[in-house]
């Protein structure tokens, strides 16, 4: 049994000693101590289904016992930088990865974040073509760096020098989260992201514009290039499916039209497969392959590592020759422990057939939520592929009006049934289900129970 410090003493340590951005789920939230595949276990022992942790750390599972092995094992003989000397663990991880992308994209390299990921993708794509506007979506997340603060979309994410931007709309109707996130953050650090991005429209098939259109909202695209830059662009990138945004998918014929008037344009595709890669969407092993397309770069993160600080970019040898003209490098990005790890994953996944897991435990999961949509009002969308979805709460279904508060609530109750969930969307008003791959039909089961049976007592 768990014997170390409550949740209300790790509540005051982190109030003194750790920053006021860092924000935590739930009204009271849990204490974690344990995590065993797809569970999660609180300080007294109770175990709750992780429908989250996919996305946040893991894609195998938590504590699989393979990654571990491979972590221990090379933490044991050796953990280094990833420069200076040669170590096979880095050169292997770099092979099996490359082996997994289409076309040339051959060349990886390793960072520790997705956000350090994105701002190497940037910056080379803007070094390539000798350009700087980037075009981006609204409502993308792709980092909180200098170049990636730009390319996120959001203004929740977006810091500004001025005094009172923290009066951000979710504060005063939302939980200890948004209060902690934005509001101290924005009084008490001031800063300028970097500009040269452009926002295009986002191809969002429920709240756009031109609905599932893909090819109108891509015209915006052409627009974006025409009246808003020289004619010429370093690059775009998006997501495949918005994660953070709240599991947006696409508008179908979307990305291929755009990927073809940005290459007009001398511009590089970005893909950032940080949430919708490694086998998430079940269908294919990345997100940008159930659109058609193969991009200049592919930058990744998250479930890489199945929870260790890891990340990559991955291009063609002819693009990742322009890091020759200096000296790059990163100290820990690749080293043989985490690149150990990172291999470890590629196997489980084949191994353990979690992509074709993904993609039967996804679709029935998506049956189930769908058909709950339909015997609540309360759900406006249910969106998303294989183990990637998304259930938008809306208050009415004309208006689309975000039915926050009952989120809150039902994110809470779901939690006390032992299921946690995510919550994402520019107005927090998304269930994220991302859960490990390792996800079961009944637990898939367990979920939408769990979901019915909240909103059944509303
Ligand atoms: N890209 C996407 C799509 C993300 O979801 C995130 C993190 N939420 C990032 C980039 C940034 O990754 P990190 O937090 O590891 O820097």
């Amino acid at each position: 049994p768990y014997t170390g410090p409550s949740a209300d003493e790790i509540l005051s340590k982190r109030k003194e000693y750790l920053s006021p951005s860092m924000f935590y789920f739930y009204t009271k939230p849990l204490n974690i101590v344990d995590g065993r595949m797809q569970y999660l276990f609180d300080d007294k022992g109770r175990r709750y289904l992780d429908a989250f942790g996919g996305i946040a750390t893991v894609c195998c599972g938590h504590c699989h016992p393979d990654v571990v092995e491979a972590i221990v094992n090379q933490t044991k003989r050796l953990q280094h930088s990833t420069v200076l000397y040669l170590n096979h663990a880095i050169a292997d991880f770099a092979e099996a990865l490359a082996n997994k992308l289409p076309g040339n994209l051959k060349v990886v390299f390793f960072t520790n974040s997705g956000t350090e990921a994105n701002e190497l993708a940037m910056m080379i794509a803007r070094l390539y073509t000798g350009c700087h506007d980037i075009i981006s979506l609204r409502n993308a997340y792709h980092g909180n760096a200098a170049a990636t603060m730009g390319a996120t979309a959001q203004s929740n994410w977006k810091f500004n020098v001025l005094q009172g931007d923290g009066e951000n709309k979710f504060i005063k109707e939302d939980t200890q989260l948004w209060k902690n996130m934005i509001c101290q953050v924005c009084l008490t650090r001031k800063y300028v992201h970097q500009s040269g991005v452009h926002h295009a429209l986002n191809p969002d098939p429920y709240r756009g514009f031109f609905g599932s259109d893909g090819e109108k909202y891509a015209k915006d695209v052409q627009d974006l290039i025409q009246f808003g830059t020289s004619g010429n662009v370093a690059g775009f990138i998006s997501e495949a499916i918005q994660g953070v945004g709240g599991i947006i998918e696409l508008a179908p014929g979307y990305l291929p039209a755009v990927y073809s008037t940005i290459k007009k344009a001398g511009g590089l595709c970005i893909a950032d497969e940080v949430q919708a890669g490694f086998a998430r969407t079940g269908s294919h092993f990345w997100g940008f392959e159930n659109h058609g397309v193969v991009p200049d770069i592919v930058t990744m993160a998250k479930g890489i590592g199945n929870g260790i600080p890891l990340g990559a970019v991955v291009t063609t040898p002819e693009i990742a020759e322009v890091l020759t003209r200096r000296s790059y490098f990163n100290t820990f990005g690749g080293n043989p422990v985490c690149t150990s790890g990172g291999l470890a994953v590629l196997k489980v996944i084949e191994k353990e057939k979690l992509q074709e897991n993904a993609f039967v435990v996804g679709t029935h999961l998506k049956e189930r939520l769908t058909a709950l949509k339909n015997k609540y009002d309360l759900i406006g969308d249910v969106r998303g592929r294989g183990l990637m979805l998304g259930v938008e709460l809306v208050t009415d279904q004309k208006f689309k009006t975000p039915a926050k508060l009952e989120t809150i609530h039902v994110m809470d109750q779901m939690k006390e049934l032992g299921v946690l969930v995510g919550k994402g969307g520019f107005y927090g008003n998304v269930f994220r289900i991302t859960p490990p791959l390792c996800f079961t039909k009944e637990d898939a089961d367990f979920l939408v129970d769990a979901m019915d049976y909240t909103m059944e007592k509303m």
